[in-house]
Order: C-alpha cells, then structure tokens, then sequence
C-alpha cells in the first residue's frame, strides 16, 4: 500500500468540496474522518443485510411502544432488554399473554435492535417453522434448514400455542430449543398459553415439554403481559364495532 502524504491528504480534502484550509485538519485527523465514514457506511449494509435476513412480518421498533398502553410492564425492563445484554449472556426472553397485548410486537422490537447492534436474528412462528421444517424433511435439507435457527445470534419464536404441533414437529422445536441451549443462543419466544399447559402444545408430551421448558427457562427474563387487546382498543377509538374474537394473525410468510 502506498503511502499517503499530508499533501495527498489536502488534496484529497478538496478534492471532496470539504475546502478545509491546509493545516486546519491533521492528517490522522483526515484518516480518522474517511475511515469513521467507511465503518458507518460498512455497519449500514451490515444492518440492511440484517434486516433482510430477519424476515421479520412488519417493522415493529421499541421505541414505537407506548408504555402508557401497557401499564403491566415496567418501563425500564424495556430499557434493560433495549441494552442487548441478553444477547451477551445467553439469557432467552419470554413474552406471555393473550392476544393484543404487544407480545409481537416487543419480541420485533428486539430483534430490531439486536440487528443494528450489527447481529444475525432470524424470526419465525410457530405455524412457519413446522411447515419450513416439513418441507425440509421432504427435500432432505433438514441440516441445512437448521441453520437458520441455530446460528443467529438471537431467534424469535412468535406464537407457541396457538397450534397444537403434531409429534414430528414437537420434536423438532424442542431441537431447536435444545441446540440454541447448547450453543448459549438466546431465543426471545411468545406465548399465549401458560408454561403448565405446554404438554398440549407438545403434542400431548408432557415430558418433552417440560424438558424444553428446562432449557428455556434456565436462564430467562419471562414477561408476562396483561390487559385488553390494543388491536380492539384502536377499533373502538375509532368507532368500529369489535370483532368476535380477537385472533393472532392467520396471515402467514409463504417462505
Ligand atoms: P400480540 O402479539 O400480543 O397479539 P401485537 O404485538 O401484535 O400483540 O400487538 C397488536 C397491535 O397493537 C400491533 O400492531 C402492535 O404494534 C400494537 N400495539 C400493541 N401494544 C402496543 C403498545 N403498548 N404501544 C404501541 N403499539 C402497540
Ligand atoms: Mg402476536
């Protein structure tokens, strides 16, 4: 590499309109500019990538969260989460409660954040997990599909309950479970069922679930949120009648 002298580096400067006077600028100074700006720009592509990556279903940041709206939760658990020090420690996050009380929501947020933290975080559901991991097992791509899951830095589990798995696919959340445990991964993960319900959601194995629930729970900051759904409090707001049921989005990521 050839090196740049302070002439260069003026010149440089002007050629870049910076029209900085000789002498005003030190040539580390003028180093430090160009290669601050390089990283910036480097840990920009880094976070896009990262986003993209994450397939998250909609941009959901924590800074959007109203902790007005939700009086159960502690602000500064927020504040501590937002830190990312989870991550760090291999602490997984739990969001529990019934629909509408920004469980999705927190759990984006996350990974959001983790993302321009300049981390790997992959998010998924329940419901897209098993159909992904079904069509892994026919296509004989199964490894390589669980890499998807094993290696971010952080993996968001979105809506354990809503479904009651079926044996096969039991089994391999609780693989996913386990291998994040063994490799110190953290999982944020949300649900609406109670951990003492978790033998349904495990087809019926009690056993395997209290064995993921082990792995998840080891180390965990569980949140458990209450209140009324803000989906239907935004309806009424705005003088639309309520649906019957407040489902969780059917609408689902096709890949
Ligand atoms: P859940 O996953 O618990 O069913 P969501 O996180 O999907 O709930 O929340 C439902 C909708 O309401 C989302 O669009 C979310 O962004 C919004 N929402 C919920 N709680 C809040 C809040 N406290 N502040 C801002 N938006 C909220
Ligand atoms: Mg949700």
């Amino acid at each position: 590499m050839s090196t740049v002298t302070e002439q260069q580096a003026q010149a440089g400067l002007e050629a870049l309109g910076l029209g900085v006077a000789a002498g005003q600028w030190s040539y580390r100074h003028f180093l430090g500019h160009l290669l601050h700006g390089e990283r910036s720009a480097r840990h920009e592509r880094t976070v896009a990538l990262n986003l993209q990556f994450a397939r998250f279903p909609a941009l959901k940041r924590l800074a959007q969260f109203e902790p007005a709206a939700q009086p159960s939760l502690d602000p500064r658990l927020i504040e501590e989460l937002a830190t990312g020090r989870y991550l760090a420690e291999g602490r997984n996050v739990v969001f529990l409660g019934p629909p509408g009380v920004s469980k999705t929501h927190l759990a984006i947020g996350l990974g959001v954040a983790c993302a321009e933290m300049g981390h790997r975080v992959y998010f998924t559901t329940v419901m897209a997990l098993a159909r992904r991991f079904g069509q892994a097992v026919a296509d004989h791509k199964l490894h390589r599909e669980l890499h998807n899951y094993t290696r971010p830095k952080l993996l968001i589990i979105d809506e354990v309950g809503y479904l009651k798995l079926e044996p096969a696919q039991a089994s391999l959340l609780f693989q996913v479970i386990a291998q994040r445990y063994d490799t110190g991964g953290a999982i944020v993960l949300t649900s609406n069922k109670a951990f003492a319900e978790w033998g349904e959601v495990f087809a019926g194995d009690a056993i395997m679930a209290s064995a993921a629930l082990d792995r998840l729970l080891h180390k965990a900051t569980v949140v458990t949120l209450r209140g009324d759904s803000y989906r239907l409090r935004e309806r009424k707001k705005a003088g639309l009648p309520s649906p019957a049921l407040d489902q969780p989005s059917t609408k689902e990521r096709d890949n």
